[in-house]
Formats: C-alpha cells, sequence, structure tokens
C-alpha cells in the first residue's frame, strides 16, 4: 500500500542567520528567518510525509508559539516525522525535491544534503532528489529576498 505527500515551504532571507538546508550549514552572509533553524528543505519533506500521512502540517505538530521549538535543529523535527510514519507502518520510499535560491549556488552541497536526509528518512541517498533552481532574477526568490522549497515523498507500508 502506497500514499502519496507533497509539502512546500518559504522563508525570508534575513542578515544574522545561518543558511542551512538539508542539514548542510552553507556559507553566505544571510539565511532563513524562522523559528527553527529556517531549514526549508528539510521542513517542505517533512511537510511532505505528514501530507501522505494526512496528518495536517508541521505548524500543528511544532507551532511556533512553543519556545521549545525556538532555533530547533530541523532535522530532528524530521526524525520525530519519520517516527510518526513508522508507527502507522509506514516506511519512506523516495523523495523528490526543489530548492529554489537565487544565491549562492548549491551544486557543491547537494550530495551532503541527500547523504543527511537519507540517513534521518532511513533510506538511501539514492532515493532522495535534490534539485536545485533560481528564480531567475524574478520575483521575491529572485531578488534574494526569499528561498523556497517543494517536495514530494512516497510512502509505502512497511513489511514487517
Ligand atoms: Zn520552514
Amino acid at each position: 500500500m502506497f500514499r502519496i505527500g507533497i509539502g512546500h515551504d518559504t522563508h525570508r532571507l534575513v542578515e544574522g542567520r545561518p543558511l542551512i538546508l538539508g542539514g548542510v550549514n552553507i556559507p553566505f552572509e544571510r539565511g532563513a528567518q524562522g523559528h527553527s533553524d529556517g531549514d526549508a528543505l528539510t521542513h517542505a519533506i517533512a511537510d511532505a510525509i505528514l501530507g501522505g500521512l494526512c496528518e495536517g502540517d508541521l505548524g500543528v505538530h511544532f507551532p511556533d508559539t512553543d519556545s521549545q521549538w525556538q532555533d530547533a535543529d530541523s532535522m530532528q523535527l524530521l526524525s520525530r516525522v519519520v517516527w510518526l510514519a513508522r508507527e502507522q507502518g509506514f516506511e519512506i520510499g523516495n523523495v523528490d525535491a526543489n530548492v529554489m535560491l537565487e544565491r549562492p549556488k548549491l551544486r557543491l552541497h547537494i550530495d551532503a544534503m541527500r547523504e543527511n536526509l537519507g540517513r534521518v528518512l532511513n533510506v538511501e541517498a539514492a532515493c532522495v532528489s535534490v534539485k536545485a533552481k533560481t528564480g531567475e532574477g524574478l520575483g521575491p526568490i529572485g531578488r534574494g529576498e526569499a528561498l523556497s522549497a517543494q517536495a514530494v515523498v512516497l510512502l509505502k507500508k512497511s513489511s514487517s
């Protein structure tokens, strides 16, 4: 039995914040504003898993009114969501994700993101696709004011 989920996330880019994507800290003069560490890629994937489970979104499970999640490590949030899926008898099949960010270039960091995400998702990095796109100079992403991420996740019933 299979389930599919879609996730999306956007953060404003501001000075004085780290830029973290897929658990990788990327050197840049700006980072994602947000309650947690602002890892939009990891948030989009977690949202996609919750979507596949029909369990609402990240905000329901980790409310930004709860100081517990202030500057939280998003890989830990993702790990909790994977655990929730496992409790319902699901494991991750594969993930396909897009990151939309004008600068910096992400190419050199993509494989590290896939490794990190695969470890938390309990799948091979070969089952985690991360693609980097720019905004072609258009809109808030093109102007470097924001970044966003989207993800699709396939869930499959565990065989055990
Ligand atoms: Zn987010």
